[in-house]
């Protein structure tokens, strides 16, 4: 008996996308070896943390890398080192955080944009202690807002976020000419596998921050902080094994150890391949689709935050939302997580399809479950 039934609950096959509501993504084999052999011996969890953070930097093509327990927690340690790195004279602002009245520079700006009521991890930048100002949506205002205590600027890259607000493209170089201190927070924006470092390398971030247990199909609890050398440093001084701010997100060896093996695997894949092998599975479920009245079906070549994979879109009969149609594949037999549009987005009666985390055989389960869902009449 799996520990699933153990506890009643009933798995599901995950045609969304990797939320962290779903768990994340599933690991390889490989990734599960990994963690088990980490398990087995005491190590030095600073020489772990140094080779282990080196190794990233080198396979994602940075200066510096930094593991940690999620994007969520990159977030706060990517905060608080840019504050670390803004009050050099204070020797002691890594051992202060989250206290940062007496620092000259403890302000994050973040735009004015939709995303802020789409995503909220902006706010997790406050729990450095760094204050947010939010700043009007236009480049100028943001170049203006710049000022004595600014400590770095958060982006949040992903055409859905970006309406209305400049693009990463147009305002990173801009702010790094102000001298500004710039991360982006692309937990999500994977494939390509580029994006590891096309923010910091290529667009001139100081940081970037990934998502570990989600495209990387890392452990559920895994994050990413790529960029400056400078700033992973900072970034090791306030986590674990140190009594700091980064303690309460503490990655064991077994995480470090599974999500290295899983960047490996990530980084090293065949990505025509991988996105080949995710359209023949949506190219199967369109087909079994095709002819049922009322609906229309699309195979798209951009994921829903505009990374690189197709997306099966299903625009539904009549006035049938995608929640509905979601919470009917979820009670199915074989229950399946479609994906849907929040009400924020003004998509409600579009569901979709996107094969990345479906493995070999799913895709029958998902045309099976689509196909129940729109034959049912009302
Ligand atoms: C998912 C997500 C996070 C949180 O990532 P975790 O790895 O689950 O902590 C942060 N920021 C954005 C934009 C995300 O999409």
């Amino acid at each position: 008996m799996s520990i699933y039934e153990e506890l009643g609950i009933r798995p599901f096959v995950n045609a969304s996308e990797p939320y962290t509501r779903n768990g994340g993504s599933v690991v390889a084999d490989e990734v599960v070896k990994a963690m088990e052999e980490a398990s087995r011996s005491f190590v030095n969890m600073e020489e772990l943390i140094a080779k282990a953070s080196d190794r990233a930097a080198q396979l994602t093509g940075n200066e510096g890398a930094f593991i940690t327990s999620g994007a969520g927690a990159g977030v706060v340690l990517a905060a608080a080192a840019c504050m670390c790195a803004a009050n050099p004279a204070e020797k002691h602002t890594a051992g202060l955080l989250p206290h940062t009245d007496d620092l000259e520079k403890n302000e994050i700006l973040i735009f004015r944009g939709k995303y802020l009521d789409m995503i909220e991890y902006w706010k997790l930048t406050a729990i450095s202690g760094a204050r947010i100002r939010i700043v009007d949506p236009s480049g100028k205002a943001m170049l203006d807002a710049v000022g004595e205590k600014t400590a770095a600027v958060f982006l949040f890259p992903a055409p859905m976020y970006e309406e209305g607000i400049p693009s990463c493209e147009e305002i990173i170089p801009a702010l790094k000419r102000r001298g500004v201190r710039v991360v982006a927070d692309a937990a999500a924006q994977l494939p390509p596998v580029s994006n590891l470092w096309y923010y910091t390398e290529k667009l001139g971030a100081d940081l970037a921050v990934f998502s570990g247990g989600k495209h990387i199909g890392g452990p559920q609890a895994t994050g990413l902080i790529v960029g400056k050398k400078e700033l992973t440093e900072y970034c090791r001084q306030l986590a674990c094994p140190n009594p700091r701010l980064g303690r309460v997100f503490k990655t064991g060896k077994e995480e470090i150890a599974g999500f290295l093996k899983a960047l490996e695997l990530f980084t090293g894949r065949d990505e025509k391949k991988e996105y080949s092998r995710q359209e023949n599975m949506l190219r199967y479920v369109e087909e079994q689709l095709r002819g049922i009245p009322g609906i229309s079906l699309h195979i798209q070549s951009e994921g829903r935050l505009g990374t690189e994979q197709p997306l099966l879109l299903v625009e539904l009969p009549g006035d049938r939302t995608g929640e509905d149609c979601n919470r009917f594949t979820r009670a199915f037999e074989q229950p399946v997580d479609i994906g849907y549009f929040k009400k924020e987005n003004g998509r409600p009666h579009t569901v979709f399809v996107n094969a990345y985390l479906l493995k070999a055989g799913e895709e029958k389960i998902v045309a099976a479950a689509l196909k129940a869902y729109l034959g049912r009449s009302g």
